[in-house]
C-alpha cells in the first residue's frame, strides 16, 4: 500500500523535507489540516516543492460515485483505494451538527448476516491516512456548501469493525482531535462488541463515546444475529461497557436494528430495557435496511414506534434514528453492493472510474 498524504506524521513530513527551510513543515501541515488543501493548492509554496509533494503525497481516495439526498443534507461517497478496494463515507447535516460516518476497513470479518458489508466479507484494514482523508474531505465539503457548515462529529460506523483495526483507528482519532481540532466528545467509536478493544479504549487518554451494536439482549438470539457474540457473550460485554463508563464518564449507546418478528417482540423490549437501564445507555433504534443477502425485513413503522414508546415507559432513553439516505443506499455497505450488481441509484453521479475500479475485483 502506498503512503498517502494523511498517513504521514509531522515528523515523517519533517524528514521528507530535510534540507528545506524548517517553516515549510508548518506551512504544509497547516495547509493539509487547517485549510484542508491538496498539495497542488498550496500556493504559498515554490512550484518545484509543490510538484514534489504532488508526486510523493498522492491522495488515498479516488472518487467513484457520489450521491446526494435529503435536499442536500446527506452526501454519500464511494471511493476506490490505491489497490482497487472500495469503501464508503457519508456526510449528514442536522439542524445542530454535521456528522461524518467513516469506514475503518475495506469489508468486514464480523459476518453479521443482515449487514451488506458483512455479507461481502473482509478485504483489509484501512491506514490512518485512508481514515483521516475521509474526514478531511467531508469537512471541506461541509464548509463549501450553502449555507456553509462546520463538521462537528465523527462516527466510526461505516464499513468495517473499528476494534479489529484498533491501532489505526486510535491513530486517526488522535489526528482528528489534535490536528483537525474536533473535540473527543464529538467522536464515537461503534463496535460489534469486541471486549478487549473496549477495555483497551478505556485506557486511552481521549474520552471518546462508545456505541455498541447490540441488536439482541439474550445470547441465543445474539449468537445468531451477531456471530462474534459466541466469543464475547452479553454478560461479559455488559461488564466491559460498565467499566468503560466508569473509566471515561462518556455516553454509551446501544444500536438496535429492528428486524420484523426477530428482535422486535415484547420479550426483546423487556430484556433490552433491563440492560440499558442499568448502564444508563441511550438506545438508538434503526429500522433495518433490507439487503440483498438477507431474507428478513425491517419492523413496520408502527412496531418501531411502539417498541420505542415501551422502552421509554420502562425508563430507557431511546430514540428512533431517522433513516438517512435510504434512497441512495446509504446504509452500511449498500452503495458498494449496489455498484457490484450494476445498479445505479437515481441521484448518483458516477465519476470516472472503470467497473473494475468500482468493484475492486480484477
Ligand atoms: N462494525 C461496527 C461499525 C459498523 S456498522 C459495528 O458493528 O458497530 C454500523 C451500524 O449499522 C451497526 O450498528 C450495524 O449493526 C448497523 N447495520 C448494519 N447493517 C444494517 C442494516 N442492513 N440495517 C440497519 N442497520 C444496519
Amino acid at each position: 500500500m502506498k503512503t498517502t498524504r494523511y498517513d504521514l506524521t509531522r515528523d515523517d513530513l519533517a524528514s521528507m523535507l530535510d534540507g528545506e527551510p524548517r517553516y515549510r513543515v508548518d506551512q504544509i501541515w497547516t495547509g493539509l489540516y487547517e485549510h484542508k488543501l491538496a498539495p497542488d493548492e498550496l500556493s504559498t509554496l515554490p512550484k518545484s516543492l509543490r510538484s514534489r509533494l504532488v508526486e510523493e503525497l498522492p491522495p488515498a481516495l479516488t472518487p467513484v460515485a457520489e450521491s446526494v439526498s435529503d435536499d442536500g443534507d446527506t452526501v454519500k461517497w464511494l471511493w476506490s483505494l490505491s489497490d482497487g478496494a472500495s469503501i464508503e463515507t457519508v456526510l449528514m447535516h442536522y439542524r445542530d451538527r454535521s456528522t461524518v460516518c467513516v469506514s475503518t476497513q475495506a469489508g468486514c470479518a464480523m459476518a453479521c448476516g443482515f449487514c451488506a458489508t458483512g455479507q461481502a466479507g473482509f478485504e483489509r484494514n484501512l491506514s490512518v491516512g485512508e481514515i483521516v482523508e475521509q474526514v478531511v474531505i467531508a469537512a471541506r465539503r461541509a464548509t463549501e456548501g450553502t449555507p456553509s457548515r462546520r463538521l462537528s462529529n465523527v462516527v466510526f460506523m461505516g464499513m468495517g469493525e473499528p476494534m479489529a483495526n484498533y491501532d489505526r483507528v486510535i491513530g486517526a482519532v488522535t489526528r482528528i482531535h489534535g490536528d483537525l481540532g474536533l473535540s473527543a466528545r464529538h467522536l464515537t467509536i461503534s463496535t460489534v462488541g469486541i471486549i478487549p478493544g473496549i477495555r483497551r479504549l478505556a485506557t486511552e487518554p481521549l474520552p471518546v463515546n462508545l456505541a455498541v451494536s447490540l441488536h439482541a439482549a439474550n445470547d441465543t438470539l445474539r449468537d445468531e444475529l451477531v456471530p462474534i457474540n459466541r466469543r464475547y457473550p452479553i454478560r461479559d460485554l455488559v461488564a466491559a461497557c460498565g467499566d468503560y463508563l466508569e473509566a471515561k464518564n462518556r455516553r454509551l449507546s446501544f444500536e438496535w436494528a429492528l428486524i420484523g418478528d426477530v428482535n422486535d417482540r415484547d420479550s426483546d423490549i423487556r430484556e433490552l430495557a433491563a440492560i440499558a437501564r442499568d448502564l444508563r445507555a441511550h438506545v438508538n433504534l434503526i429500522p433495518l435496511n433490507a439487503t440483498p443477502g438477507w431474507p428478513t425485513v425491517g419492523s413496520s413503522p408502527e412496531r418501531v414506534k411502539v417498541f420505542c414508546e415501551r422502552l421509554c415507559d420502562l425508563g430507557v432513553n431511546a430514540t428512533v434514528r431517522a433513516n438517512r439516505g435510504t434512497e441512495i443506499d446509504a446504509a452500511c455497505g449498500q452503495l458498494r453492493a449496489a455498484h457490484e450488481i450494476g445498479k445505479n441509484t437515481s441521484n448518483e453521479i458516477t465519476l470516472g472510474a472503470t467497473r473494475r475500479g468500482v468493484s475492486g475485483e480484477a
